[in-house]
């Protein structure tokens, strides 16, 4: 039934979602939804709640993608316009259906409620749609097959959208559609900047348009997305594990996951298995690398603890950290760093210990710039310190110590 690639456009209506106030939820449920039937979302909008404006909006997209999805705007009152606006773009006429004013009497009937006048409007259906019920509100949806393409109006509150979207779509879709399958791959990436890192696997995957590879950033986490899609699930499963294949022989121990566990939980995951435990001294990250490693459920099988030893003082008091030292080589140094992670390891018997000290800014330290953070990593062979500099504001620095400390230790265990 449809012809071509079965692509998806969204359209979300409602002026509310193009403020600050009120987002656009709806689109990445149904996207996620329409993925597992193997349609791919290519576009989306999000229009106002103006008769013309949508009405433009839902035409072009219907010269471009032969599925439309249209939420919200279903209401009853004035400035619920989807209905009007999609017949427009069709160009059909709208009619008044007995069956479906009926549906809705009885649904304030059940209610003990009057119906108001205004609600019989919800009763006015594209000619030659099919009505979609609505056990959970007034406003049925509308399916319509155009030539070749298909246009969905569905209620724009996610509690009515969903459960019509399964219950009454989802098999007319799959009906309409030639059999295909998507396959996945992802790769969760540290140690590596975005551009790096799509310098590196470009070429690579720069040569399929089948399987999409998607790169997606954000501060210390890069992860890389690949999706076939095929008639088969094997030779899409086929196509994602050639490309993928490449893709991880390039990034080697850089990739951390291949489940979408975050790197906490692959380092929990190495230690666990390994039988080891881990504890932490911090001192600019202020408690954060332990609380993502304690983020991770059972994680007591292996995080032993940790210091916050904030000021010299307390540097010295929790860790017998040598006073000498600190006023030496100041706190944010190799010296102390290997100290705070030594201090750790012997005071909680753990495996491991990892230290972290610097200036997350955004002053500077007397001469030593923002961004400037010693790690140390102490197991029963050796006690090691590693300078790294990080720029941003301080939110980005000491989220990108704590994550620099545990990718340190996870590659460590994965030699
Ligand atoms: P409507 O169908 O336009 O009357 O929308 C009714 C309510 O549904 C709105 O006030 C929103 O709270 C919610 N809503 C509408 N569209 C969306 C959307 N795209 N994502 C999330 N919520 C939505
Ligand atoms: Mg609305």
């Amino acid at each position: 039934l449809i012809a071509g690639t079965p692509d998806a456009e969204i359209v979300a209506v409602g002026s509310e979602l193009l403020t600050p106030s009120r987002l656009d939820t709806n689109s990445l449920w149904i996207t996620d939804r329409l993925n597992l039937l193997g349609v791919e979302v290519v576009g989306k909008l999000i229009i106002g709640d103006d008769r013309n404006r949508l009405a433009a909006a839902v035409s072009s997209a219907l010269t471009r993608t032969p599925i439309i999805i249209v939420t919200g705007g279903l209401g009853p009152t004035e400035d619920d316009v989807t209905r009007d606006a999609v017949a427009q773009a069709l160009k059909r006429r709208i009619e008044f259906r007995q069956d479906l004013c009926d549906q809705i009497a009885d649904r304030f009937a059940r209610m003990n409620r009057p119906m108001a006048e205004i609600n019989k409007r919800q009763a006015w259906a594209i000619a030659g749609s099919a009505a979609l019920p609505n056990p959970n509100g007034t406003a049925p949806g509308l399916w319509i097959e155009d030539a070749g393409r298909i246009v969905m109006l569905l209620p724009g509150p996610p509690r009515e959208l969903k459960p019509m979207f399964t219950d009454h779509c989802e098999a007319r879709l799959r009906a309409a559609l030639p059999e295909l399958h998507i396959a996945t791959v992802q790769f969760r990436v540290a140690g590596i900047g975005e551009s790096d890192l799509d310098a590196l696997i470009s070429p690579v995957y720069m040569q399929y348009t089948n399987p999409v590879t998607t790169v997606l950033a954000a501060p210390g986490d890069v992860q890389v997305h690949l999706r076939a899609r095929c008639a088969s699930q094997q030779e899409a499963r086929a196509l994602v594990n050639e490309v993928g294949a490449q893709v991880e022989t390039l990034l080697g121990d850089r990739i951390y996951s291949r489940n979408g566990d975050p790197l906490e939980a692959a380092l929990g995951h190495l230690l666990r298995e390994r039988g080891e435990t881990l504890s932490v001294a911090e001192s600019c990250t202020g408690g954060l690398l332990g609380e993502r490693i304690t983020s991770v459920a059972g994680s007591s099988d292996y995080f032993r603890g940790g210091f916050l030893t904030y000021t010299n003082e307390i540097k010295a008091a929790l860790l017998g950290i040598d006073r000498d030292l600190l006023a030496k080589h100041t706190a944010v140094s190799e010296p102390v760093a290997l100290a705070m992670a030594a201090g750790a390891r012997e005071r909680t018997k753990s495996t491991y210990a990892l230290s972290v000290t610097g200036y997350a800014g955004p002053d500077d330290g007397q001469g030593v710039p923002v961004g400037q953070v010693f790690l140390g990593l102490a197991s029963a062979q050796s006690v090691q310190a590693r300078e790294v500099r990080f720029i941003g504001d301080r939110e980005r620095i000491r989220s990108l110590a704590a994550i620099t400390a545990m990718d340190w230790l996870r590659r460590r265990l994965m030699r």
